[in-house]
């Protein structure tokens, strides 16, 4: 009998990018059923609040939905194994870009894996042109008014133009 793969691809997600969307779609892939989790993550201090940010990729996965993929995001405050738990999922989906990112993922999965190891993370990589794609620069040139359009959706360039006019 085969199980039915039902990943979650966690992330903070301040803001949703290209690059997230890239490793979105490929999740699906490779997953039956794919469970974005945007982390409340209280302690990165986002720009964009937990809604706000869930707001942000349920708009951009919209045409996903309309092509019938099966994917859905939810927002989470519990340790991810937990939530991957009671979400019924068995796999992490991880995105990865440069070898910077290794360390860390690695630990992770690592961490992820001793609390319990029947839950597999698998990492996916981004297509080239949306390899070097991160939120924290994106913010950061958009806070010095440069153009972000070629890193995220016009609708979450929108809300970061509304977030940095209402800061000012
Ligand atoms: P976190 O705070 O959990 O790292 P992020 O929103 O920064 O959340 O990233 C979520 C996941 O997406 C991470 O696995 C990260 O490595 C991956 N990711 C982010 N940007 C890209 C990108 N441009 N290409 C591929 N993976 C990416």
């Amino acid at each position: 009998m085969s199980q039915k793969r039902v990943g979650v691809y966690p992330g903070t997600f301040d803001p949703f990018t290209l690059g997230h969307f890239d490793i979105v779609q490929r999740a699906l892939k490779v997953v039956d059923h794919l469970i974005i989790g945007v982390a409340d993550n209280a302690i990165k201090n986002p720009l964009f609040d937990v809604n706000e940010r869930k707001a942000m990729v349920e708009r951009d996965v919209q045409q996903l939905l309309a092509q019938g993929m099966s994917v859905e995001v939810r927002s989470f405050d519990e340790l991810l194994i937990h939530f991957v738990r009671n979400s019924g999922a068995n796999v992490i989906v991880r995105g990865l870009r440069a070898v910077s990112d290794f360390e860390y993922e690695f630990q992770m999965a690592g961490m992820n894996a001793s609390i319990d190891s029947s839950i597999e993370t698998i990492f996916l990589m981004a297509s080239d042109k949306y390899q070097f794609i991160a939120s924290r620069f994106i913010k950061e040139v958009r806070r010095l008014n440069g153009d972000i359009s070629p890193f995220v959706s016009n609708h979450v360039a929108q809300c970061l133009a509304q977030k940095f006019s209402s800061k000012k």
